[in-house]
């Protein structure tokens, strides 16, 4: 299976899908990151420049540390994607060149404008896909692939979990790749919500988390901490109970600490039995 994952910025994609990116990969899978801006406006103190730089090398170590492929669209700068028809063209070649079985990507509605553009130009690519017509260059596609959203908070509409994932394997990655983009977690991030991050390697990499991964929470407990990527993960996990007990049944479900979750989105290809065991099996 090929799969496309797709984000406005470099950790878009990380910190939502990759749990599961890894989990592919070592299934025999193939993945391959997209982000469609080149993340210059995430600093403070940086140039745009500078943290350009940056960001592509921290992307670099995530790749590798997962075992995929990463483009980033150099050209593109923050804050400054538009679902414009010349981005949508863009997009359609890109998508049919790599000819993913899946698309991950963001939920049209959500805070961000990027992230809103990103969401709509996949909905915007995807029938056009498999026209032959449109973007004659560069072959269509036989089928759309199947789509699906990846787990934000906004609530107007809500997020559905049609498929959640159990990372439990995969949390000590997830905050891996968190650590990895520390321009974004130790300096970027803090600073917009004003956070003050610890001093020393070992206690910053504990403060990551937000909680102490070797003591056990209930999903109450779980959903009134406030901050931390295991926190994160948890939440998705107590969000997403019922749905968790409904796939890995009563006894496994209702174990699991930590979770993605995804959307299915109904402008793709129908999700099959086949891509769905291979997302939801360990
Ligand atoms: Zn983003």
């Amino acid at each position: 299976m090929k799969v496309l994952m797709i984000g406005a910025h470099q950790d878009d994609n990380e910190f939502r899908c990759g749990g599961l990116a890894h989990r592919l990969v070592k299934k025999g899978h193939e993945v391959k990151f997209l982000s469609m801006c080149n993340g210059c406006g995430g600093h403070h103190i940086m140039t745009p420049e500078e943290t350009t730089a940056k960001r592509a090398k921290e992307s670099a170590k995530v790749a590798k540390l997962l075992g995929i492929t990463y483009d980033v669209w150099t050209d593109m700068n923050d804050c400054s994607l538009v679902a414009d028809l010349a981005t949508r063209r863009r997009l359609i070649r890109y998508i049919r060149e790599f000819s993913p079985d899946l698309v991950v990507a963001h939920r049209p509605n959500d805070y961000h404008a990027d992230h809103r553009a990103s969401g709509q130009l996949v909905m915007d690519a995807s029938y056009m896909l498999v026209v032959p017509h449109e973007c004659p260059d560069v072959p269509a596609m036989k089928n759309m692939p199947v789509i699906m959203y990846n787990e934000d908070n906004f609530r107007d509409p809500d997020f559905r979990g049609d498929i959640v994932v159990d990372i439990d394997d995969e949390l000590e990655t997830k905050i891996q790749i968190a650590h990895i983009n520390d321009s974004q977690v130790y300096e970027w991030l803090p600073y917009t919500e004003n956070e003050t991050v610890p001093e020393g390697e070992t206690e910053r990499y504990e403060w990551l988390k937000g909680m102490d991964t070797s003591k056990s929470y209930t999903d109450k407990e779980i959903m009134e901490l406030t901050r931390g990527y295991a926190v994160r993960y948890a939440k998705t996990a107590a969000r997403f109970r019922k749905e968790l007990i409904k796939t890995y049944g009563k006894k496994k479900g209702s174990k699991i600490r930590f979770a993605e979750a995804y959307q299915i989105c109904e402008y793709g290809s129908p999700m099959t039995d086949s891509i769905r065991k291979e997302l939801e099996e360990n």
